[in-house]
């Protein structure tokens, strides 16, 4: 197929439902958002009230599981169309929790759609898409790259009808709340290609042998990301998920959509914080004028603009490329790589013009730059996604004396 030009047009009723997504975050989860305030001040019951109250209107509102397809309760968005919604929907932090669309849960439900039994779809997937379950991917590993998954350590031995698991996991996020976790193990030993030496397992939680023993602190605090210690676990075979050594696979195939789902969500943010930037510009006055008349911060929006613009066109590209059945590797890659970045440096800029009261947290920017941090390294850090990137330019060359595939596959 020869290049293919893009069309991002959205039908009035599409139109209509972003519409009705902005509306329902500004006037319900805003405002619930300023009174829950710091969650850990209030009381734990107000709080998950509050939470719940929130999902309810959302549900009662049709703005639920907009990733999933309709017999699944969902919206029966295409990837597009979800990055409209995702982009909406993070406008507020809660937001994409309300709309029951938030890491890791979003992921987890696309890859159990793919590569779960019918049991395993009813048992797992059916709670996570009614809201009544949350879950967690465990893959990384204190001790091993994690940049590397053909390095993991953890063990999945059979035994019978049951596999015995022995392993360490860290940084496993909402392994606290989780109901299960998807658990990537290895159980090849001398697998044809190094990636087919692992498998994924279904893990109920609590199960034996499964401790999680801390929270581990982070730059934004203690935040739900978990230290697993694995300890004879077992495991029923009718709980793998997948095929014997397609965990390399499996995870691959869930980082794809789940890496360009946070893309959507920090888009949200950079608009955000590209926002408050050009409203406090507007505001300030310092020197004889106020600080949007002045060059050096009209160079940081304009920065923050063309950055912001490059973004999108990044993230609706690769969409549009899954949506229709294109590959999507390098797309997604060069997204994730560039989005994550441009996040740090748009909310950097709106901080420098905030002055003290961007470095306070009076205002969410400096909780949204600690969060903006992980994104350049977790799920694919830069490096890696460089060295993807790179070497499918080089092989785009070689096969076809052009790097023009490389970049997009576009018509010019
Ligand atoms: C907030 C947060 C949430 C997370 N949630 C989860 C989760 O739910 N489940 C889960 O399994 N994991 C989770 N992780 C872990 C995350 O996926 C890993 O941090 C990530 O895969 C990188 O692995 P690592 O930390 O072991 O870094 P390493 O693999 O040790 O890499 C460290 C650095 O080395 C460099 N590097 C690596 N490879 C190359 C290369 N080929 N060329 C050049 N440089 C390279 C990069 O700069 C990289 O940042 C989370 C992490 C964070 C911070």
């Amino acid at each position: 197929m020869g290049p293919v030009p893009i069309d991002f047009t959205l039908t009035p009723e599409l139109d209509a439902l972003r519409l009705r997504i902005r509306t329902f975050v500004d006037e319900v989860i805003k405002p619930t958002e300023a009174e829950i305030g710091d969650p850990d001040t209030l009381d734990r019951g107000d709080y998950l009230n509050k939470l719940l109250g929130m999902r309810k209107q959302a549900f009662d509102a049709g703005i639920w599981l907009p990733h999933m397809p309709k017999e699944w309760g969902g919206m029966g968005l295409g990837h597009v169309e979800l990055a409209m919604v995702q982009a909406e929907a993070a406008k507020a932090y809660y937001g994409p929790f309300v709309f029951n669309c938030q890491a890791p849960d979003e992921g987890n439900m696309h890859t159990l759609l793919k590569w779960g039994t019918d049991e395993q779809k009813e048992n797992y997937l059916r709670p996570l898409c009614e809201g009544t379950a949350m879950s967690c991917f465990a893959m990384t590993e204190p001790e091993v790259a994690g940049s590397d998954p053909t390095l993991i350590q953890t063990t999945a031995v059979p035994d019978g009808d049951e596999w015995v698991i022995n392993g360490h996991k860290w940084f496993i996020s909402n392994a606290r709340r989780a109901k299960f976790a998807i658990l990537v193990c290895r159980t090849e030993d001398n697998p044809d290609l190094p990636q087919a030496a692992n498998s994924a397992f279904i893990v109920d939680i609590p199960s034996e042998g499964w401790n999680r023993v801390r929270e581990v602190e982070t730059m934004h605090g203690g935040s739900g990301h978990s230290e697993i210690v694995i300890t004879d676990l077992r495991v029923p075979d009718s709980n793998m998920l997948g095929g014997r050594g397609e965990g390399h696979l499996l995870g691959q195939s869930r980082l794809g959509p789940a890496r360009l789902a946070h893309c959507m969500r920090w888009i949200a943010q950079a608009e955000t914080a590209l926002d408050m930037m050009v409203d406090r510009s507007l505001n300030r006055y310092a020197h004889g004028s106020m600080l949007a008349e002045k060059q050096g911060i009209q160079w940081m929006i304009a920065d923050s603009t063309m950055e912001l613009y490059q973004a999108k066109l990044m993230v609706l590209h690769a969409a549009f490329r899954i949506d229709n059945g294109l590959d999507f590797k390098s797309e997604v890659s060069m997204a994730k790589h560039f989005v994550a970045n441009m996040l740090g440096r748009v909310i950097d800029r709106s901080i420098q013009v905030h002055g003290a009261l961007g470095y306070s947290t009076d205002t969410p920017l400096a909780h949204m730059y600690q969060h903006a941090r992980w994104a350049r390294f977790a799920d694919g850090a830069d490096e890696v996604h460089q060295m993807r990137i790179a070497q499918r330019t080089i092989a785009a060359y070689r096969d076809t004396g052009s790097t023009r595939t490389g970049t997009g596959d576009l018509p010019i």
